[in-house]
């Protein structure tokens, strides 16, 4: 180069240079992204945006496969007016995060109506059919022996096309929960030291009311640390009608069938043959409402085993009343006064006779004619009569102060045998007298006249 030429071309050197660094710059300069006219993020050029905004429905769409017609609305315009020289466009990642969250992506889903009101949005059709088979089935009690008849909604339900917003989507198990209980989640609290249904009701928006419904079974026992209490009470969206067949093993009551007999005393009872209950295998077809049974018939029954009646004898022989025979058949009262205390349970024990009310020295009659069999001082009973009328019956006298016959004796019906008293284990004067049949205690009360 001559030096007139360099400095002839130099200065176009320099010019060019300017003139195509500006281009350059003005080239990479980011556009501003518009979405509905608000500038949002800035990207390299409106290619960027869009390779990006199909990746990002790619993505969006592998999310969410069942749904139909995954689209956005939304205006997106672009522009360098306003956008400074020096400015650099967002990374790919963050343009991806805009157009995820930014634009409101729609698509075909399908909505669970009750009573007309919108609740569940699932991706498909499939999808919200599934979700109620799943929402009947939550009724059907879990144990053996038990078929369904039918289950149905008590509500009118639709599953209807609607476009909604992805984020309005609900997962299977989401829109299960929402119509069982009423909410996607009921919250729970785990108790700690110093906790009262006041405190955990207002720290949590709530009120004790609200917490006894929700946790039933709270009011009736302490709290315990540890333990979980629900903080909202499930409130159904829909009411399962359901139908189901049960079968239950039941028991059949035996019946008792008396046969009379004339050698035991009028009273008198003795088991021939004990009773066995049978069995029967009864169907039940048992109509519930979310579990709660409202209705329950009767529809098979058979007998797996028959019950076996229970006999019982009953004595019609009269009680041999004196001495003589052909007496009143009852026996007379040995002192006539108040009872102080029945035959019986009494307290943890048992009262093997009656007390009658009587003072010192009162005259005591034999209540039958018989033989004196015992005419002595004999432990608690104190000085005690025993008589046998015969038969299997005897009466006993018992706390007596006196004894006015002796073992051996025959006595007539009201014949004196001793005077009250109130020796042996007895706190004051009184006659304890007992009916005895083949051995066993009965109540005097029912042999006295
Ligand atoms: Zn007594």
């Amino acid at each position: 180069f001559s030096g007139a030429q360099l400095a002839g071309f130099a200065p176009a050197c320099v010019l060019g240079l300017l003139l195509f660094s500006l281009l350059y710059v003005q080239l990479a300069r980011p556009m501003q992204l518009y979405i509905n006219g608000v500038p949002t993020v800035l990207v390299q050029d409106e290619a960027q945006a869009q390779a990006l905004l199909e990746e990002v429905k790619t993505e969006l769409a592998a999310l969410y496969p069942a749904a139909a017609n995954l689209r956005y609305e939304a205006d997106l315009t672009f522009s360098k007016s306003g956008v400074e020289v020096k400015a650099k466009s967002a990374e790919a990642s963050e343009i991806r995060t805009v157009l995820k969250e930014k634009l409101d992506w729609k698509v075909d889903a399908s909505a669970i109506q009750v009573n007309q009101a919108k609740t569940a949005v699932l991706a498909s059709t499939e999808e919200a059919e599934s979700v109620l088979d799943t929402v009947k089935r939550a009724y059907l009690p879990s144990n053996g022996n038990v078929t369904l008849v039918e289950a149905e909604f008590v509500e009118p339900i639709e599953v209807v096309t609607v476009e909604a917003s992805i984020r309005e989507l609900d997962s299977a198990t989401e829109a299960v929960q929402l119509l069982t209980q009423g909410t996607e989640k009921i919250e729970e609290y785990v108790l700690k030291a110093g906790d009262s249904l006041w405190t955990i009701a207002s720290e949590n928006d709530t009120s004790v009311e609200a917490l006894q419904a929700a946790n039933p079974n709270v009011g009736e026992k302490s709290l315990q640390i540890g333990e979980v209490l629900k903080l909202a009470k499930a409130e159904p969206m829909v009411s399962v009608k359901t139908v189901i067949k049960a079968v239950n093993e039941e028991k059949i009551p035996y019946s008792t069938v008396y046969e009379k007999d004339s050698s035991a005393f009028k009273g008198q009872q003795s088991v021939v043959k004990a009773g066995t209950e049978g069995k029967k295998a009864v169907t039940y077809e048992i109509a519930q409402v979310n579990g709660v049974e409202l209705e329950r018939k009767v529809i098979a029954e058979t007998v797996v085993a028959e019950p076996v009646n229970k006999i019982v004898k009953t004595g019609t022989k009269t009680i041999v009343a004196s001495r003589g025979g052909g007496g009143s058949g009852v026996l007379a009262w040995p002192i006539r006064g108040r009872i102080n205390s029945p035959f019986g349970q009494r307290g943890r024990g048992y009262h093997t006779g009656i007390d009658i009310d009587a003072n010192k020295g009162d005259p005591i009659y034999a209540s039958a004619g018989g033989t004196v069999t015992q005419a002595s001082y004999s432990g608690g009973y104190g000085n005690c009569v025993i008589i046998d009328h015969g038969d299997g019956l005897s009466t006993l006298y018992a706390h007596l102060s006196k004894l006015s016959v002796s073992v051996g004796q025959k006595v007539s019906r009201s014949e004196l045998i001793g005077l009250a008293g109130s020796t042996g284990n007895s706190t004051g004067p009184h006659l304890h007298f007992e009916v005895r049949v083949n051995g066993g205690y009965k109540n005097p009360i029912n042999y006295l006249n």
